[in-house]
C-alpha cells in the first residue's frame, strides 16, 4: 500500500507492508513516518477543522476546530454535530463547545474571537 505522510511538510511517499502480522514501512525519511503509517493502518485520526451557526450579530458562523485528533471514523458525526450547535452569545477564542468529543478526551474549540470584533 502506498501513502503519503502527512506529519510534516515533507510529504514522504511511504510504501506499507502487511506480513504475518508486521506492519513494515518504506520511504520515510523519519520515526515519525513509521508511526503514521502503523496509526493510518489501525487506528487512523484526525485534527477537524469547521464551522459552527451562530445568532450573534455579524457573525452568522463561526470557525471551530478539535483540540486534537479524533479517530476518523467520527468525522462525520462531528459534523453532524456541529450542525446541530448554535452560538448565541459573543466567545473569546479558544472557548469549549463540546467537551470530550465522543470519550476521545479531545475538545471542540472556536478559533475565532468574537468580542473583539465587536468592541
Ligand atoms: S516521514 Fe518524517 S520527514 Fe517524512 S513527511 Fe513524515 S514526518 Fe515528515
Amino acid at each position: 500500500m502506498e501513502m503519503v505522510c502527512i506529519v510534516c511538510p515533507n510529504g514522504c511517499r511511504l510504501t506499507v507492508t502487511r506480513q504475518d502480522g508486521q506492519i513494515a514501512v518504506s520511504g520515510n525519511k523519519c520515526k515519525r513516518g513509521e508511526s503514521f503509517a502503523v496509526g493510518e493502518l489501525t487506528h487512523p485520526t484526525r485534527s477537524v477543522t469547521g464551522s459552527v451557526r451562530s445568532t450573534v450579530k455579524g457573525y452568522p458562523v463561526v470557525s471551530v476546530k478539535t483540540d486534537g485528533e479524533i479517530p476518523k471514523d467520527k468525522i462525520f458525526d462531528l459534523m453532524s454535530l456541529c450542525r446541530d450547535l448554535t452560538i448565541t452569545q459573543p466567545l473569546p477564542i479558544g472557548t469549549v463547545l463540546v467537551d470530550d468529543l465522543f470519550g476521545t478526551g479531545v475538545r471542540l474549540v472556536t478559533t475565532r474571537d468574537m468580542e473583539e470584533a465587536n468592541e
